[in-house]
């Protein structure tokens, strides 16, 4: 039994409240666990409460489109059945995760926006109050920088593996996005194989600059060799190739046996495990840089 859940790669010290809620997090996913719940079901509340916190990219605290609007993405994927379900671009509701499922258990795969919301609705997803006046105003200030500045590295999307006691994982991300962004960008959360992938035997969950991570098919990448390298040469080494095309970014993994990686590119990364003995709740964990031995 394990879970592991982050709040996002970023530059950023993450304050104290954001490590709190992460704790809280974990033992909402760990109190499902040890129910003898599945690994779906505590990934999806321990995504949920982060959502619910307004302290992260996602859900209640998503960064808005440069039209004021907030499109979220999330995703989820479990391992032993290999089901998936994603929503791109949700508008009004606070837990996209729980879209998500809800898209898990349709015939399709992805929704977007409109008929993503139609099903939220029917199924009495908590809504979302539109932008706070401040939010508005933070967007101005954000739009007089420098345009479509991707770079600021620092991100936040939250997310969350786990393993259950019958020995299936998976995997879900959820996010508002990167800090400037057109309407209508999407990055990686919500595609499988990119923000997140979950096979048998492991699951991964991406953060980061978006447009990279899709690049190198990240989450995929880490699932494909953490049997051969062991979770954390494979969660390092295929960091490495997001830091060479000068993108940045952050993933937890874990396989079936408990083995598990938390790295990120970046100065921190608000993450945290429960492993039914302990939870340790840090602001970040393997730094991985370029050159050999930049990383502990
Ligand atoms: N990966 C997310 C995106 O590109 C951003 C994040 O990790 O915060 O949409």
């Amino acid at each position: 039994m394990l879970i592991i859940a982050h709040g996002g790669a970023g530059t950023k010290r993450p304050a104290k409240k954001a490590l709190k809620k992460l704790r809280e997090s974990l033992e909402a996913g760990l109190r499902i666990l040890k129910g003898n719940g599945s690994a779906l079901q505590a990934v999806i509340e321990a995504i949920a409460v982060l959502e619910d916190s307004g302290l992260f990219n996602a859900g209640r605290g998503g960064n808005l489109q440069l039209d004021g609007k907030r499109r979220l993405d999330a995703s989820l994927m479990e391992g032993s059945t290999l089901r998936t379900g994603s929503v791109i671009g949700l508008q009004g509701f606070m837990n996209p995760v729980k879209a998500a499922e809800i898209i898990m258990s349709s015939p399709h795969r992805i929704m977007t926006n409109e008929g993503a919301a139609v099903l939220a609705r029917a199924h009495g997803l908590k809504r979302l109050p539109a932008p706070a006046p401040s939010e508005l105003e933070r967007l101005k200030r954000i739009k007089k920088g420098p345009v479509l500045d991707l770079y600021k590295k620092h991100f936040s999307t939250v997310g969350a593996v786990a393993l259950d006691m019958a020995g299936d994982v998976a995997a879900g991300s959820s996010t508002g996005g990167v800090l400037t962004m057109l309407p209508g960008r999407v990055g990686d959360t919500p595609i499988i194989g990119a923000g997140i992938y979950a096979d048998a035997d492991t699951a991964v969950s991406c953060t980061g600059k978006g447009e990279d991570i899709i690049r190198v098919a990240l989450a995929k990448e880490v699932s494909m060799e953490m049997g051969r390298k062991g979770a954390k040469r494979a969660g390092v080494e295929s960091l490495k190739k997001v830091l060479k095309l000068g993108g940045e970014a952050g993933l937890i993994a874990l396989d079936s046996s408990g083995r598990f990686v938390i790295a990120h590119t970046t100065d921190t990364m608000a993450s945290g495990y429960a492993d039914g003995k302990s939870i340790i709740v840090r602001e970040g964990f393997t730094r991985v840089g370029l050159t050999r031995g930049a990383y502990r």
